[in-house]
């Protein structure tokens, strides 16, 4: 199989690649080199319907092939991403603008984890049963929902996109999933992957288009009974507030303003690496991205010139090449809104410590999307810069001199995703783990992630849980069963 990036992108409708009905197309653009070099489907609710048709015509049979059926197509679909590495590698770079050292060690491997994970997952699911001693026995079947929409954001496409897919279709589901108008060419590549699995027509359906024009279709439809959305809290609002009046299973994975927890006993040096992740990985651009930084007093300084010296060596560059520790921010309008928060930063009274101009690098990238990596203190915790997700590489600093106090810091959030939190003292990293309000945390480590275990955010990071069985419960129906004995 030899994968390559299309000038014009295809719906995967029905088990075929068809052209948009309405004829429409976005342009796709490069944002390291701001070029346009591809063109994606503008899809509305008339591809949706076909797509819901088809899904709903090869129902009847998917969720009746056996837990081996579905484990075998699934599970080549995750050697074939592997086969395919290097080219879906390269194409998620030219979308998103992440360096491809991070797309071929991250994205693309993990995007195979999940259909790998949910392949031999579904192998082990079982279901529960409660004896009422020698009255009663209740089991509880776990059914298919049926046709189940997904829809993903830009930031990791791949990754979040089959983070989803894999456990609706393991589950017995027929999909209508859509990604990122941003950034959609991993997920059509994935649709000949499918293709060449062998994935019967119409089990899944990637349309591809915009949240309002084809999003919200898939929301609205009513014979999709389940929507699982990653993306932005505003949109996560708008979803709800029309699936929950039809009554639809909703699972949201929305945004995040992550409190990094920096306690003076921490192993400083591993704290400071990772920190230095956790700021600026894929850009900022990660929903786990620790964003507000809480120091202890007594080590403030010393932590402050010392990130903000390694900060200011991760300058991003053509993330074509290994050197560049960044790359580009997705696109021209979120560069806009990152260059914008900064501003307001300095409104309010903030010190840009670090970083806080574009980039504009030489050569190939020149009308690329570039910012420096940006640190910046002296802002109150209630200030808008402190409370709103800036989803870029910038972070603010904030001192505390108590745990009451630090804690106060990180739940002044509306927000409640994830938390890291830097201690050797155990009692304090159980007591602080139990306090902070977010769904993740981590203690002293970023971003390890087990995929058995829950996740997901609290608070206006949203409702319901990924991973493990909570996804398979998601997409399943519990029916309990009592028989009197
Ligand atoms: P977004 O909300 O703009 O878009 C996400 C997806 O939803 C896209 O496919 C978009 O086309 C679609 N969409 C937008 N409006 C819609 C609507 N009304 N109905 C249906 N679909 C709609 O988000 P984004 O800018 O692509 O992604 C960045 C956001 O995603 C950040 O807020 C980030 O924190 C969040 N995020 C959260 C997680 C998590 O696991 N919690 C992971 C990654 C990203």
């Amino acid at each position: 199989m030899n994968l390559t990036a299309p000038d014009k992108i295809a719906n995967y409708i029905g088990g075929s690649l068809q052209a948009p009905l309405g004829g429409n197309y976005i342009d796709n653009i490069n944002p390291a080199t701001g070029a346009v070099y591809s063109q994606t489907p503008d899809s509305d609710a008339r591809d949706v319907e076909e797509a819901v048709g088809a899904a709903k015509a090869a129902f009847a049979r998917w969720s009746t092939t056996t837990p081996e059926e579905r484990f075998k197509i699934l599970n080549r679909i995750a050697e074939l991403i592997d086969e395919n590495h290097d080219a879906l590698a390269l194409a998620e770079t030219n979308d998103n603008g992440k360096p491809l050292w991070l797309s071929k060690q991250v994205d693309i491997p993990r995007a195979s984890s999940n259909f790998r994970f949910y392949a031999t997952g579904l192998m082990h699911f079982s279901t529960e049963s409660h004896h009422m001693e020698d009255k009663a026995i209740n089991y509880t079947l776990r059914q298919p929902i049926g046709v189940v929409g997904c829809i993903s954001p830009w930031n990791l496409p791949l990754y979040l996109f089959s983070w989803k897919i894999a456990p609706a279709l393991a589950a017995g589901n027929c999909v209508v999933a859509k990604p990122s108008e941003v950034t959609p060419m991993t997920a059509y590549l994935l649709s000949e992957i499918c293709i060449k699995a062998g994935l019967p027509r119409g089990v899944l359906n990637i349309v591809h288009g915009t949240g309002p024009g084809c999003g919200s279709a898939i929301v609205a439809h009513p014979d999709i009974k389940a929507i699982s959305f990653t993306g932005s809290t505003r949109a996560g609002k708008e979803i709800a507030s029309v699936a929950a009046p039809m009554f639809k299973k909703l699972s949201l994975e929305l945004g995040g303003k992550n409190p990094n927890i920096i306690f003076a006993d921490c192993d400083w040096e591993k704290m400071m690496r990772t920190t230095l992740r956790s700021s600026f990985s894929n850009q900022g651009e990660i929903c786990l991205c620790g964003s507000r930084i809480l120091v202890e007093e007594k080590v403030y300084e010393k932590f402050k010139h010392e990130f903000v010296r390694r900060a200011a060596a991760q300058l991003p560059g053509d993330p074509l090449l290994d050197t560049s520790r960044q790359g580009a921010i997705v696109s021209k309008v979120h560069f806009d809104k990152v260059m914008g928060c900064i501003a307001l930063a300095k409104e309010e009274g903030g010190t840009i410590l670090a970083g806080g101009r574009a980039v504009h690098p030489e050569g190939r990238c020149s009308g690329g999307y570039f910012i420096e990596p940006t640190v910046i203190e002296g802002l109150g915790r209630n200030c808008r810069t402190n409370m709103e997700e800036i989803f870029g590489p910038v972070v603010t600093l904030q001192s505390f001199t108590t745990e009451e106090e630090a804690l106060m810091l990180a739940n002044t959030s509306h927000y409640g995703l994830s938390a890291t939190i830097w201690t050797q003292d155990v009692s304090r990293a159980h007591r602080v783990s139990a306090s902070v309000q977010s769904g993740i945390i981590w203690v002293n480590t970023w971003l390890l992630r087990d995929l058995r275990t829950p996740f997901g955010g609290m608070k206006n990071s949203g409702t319901g849980r990924e991973g493990g069985w909570d996804a398979l419960r998601f997409f399943t129906e519990p029916k309990n069963v009592c028989i009197e004995l």
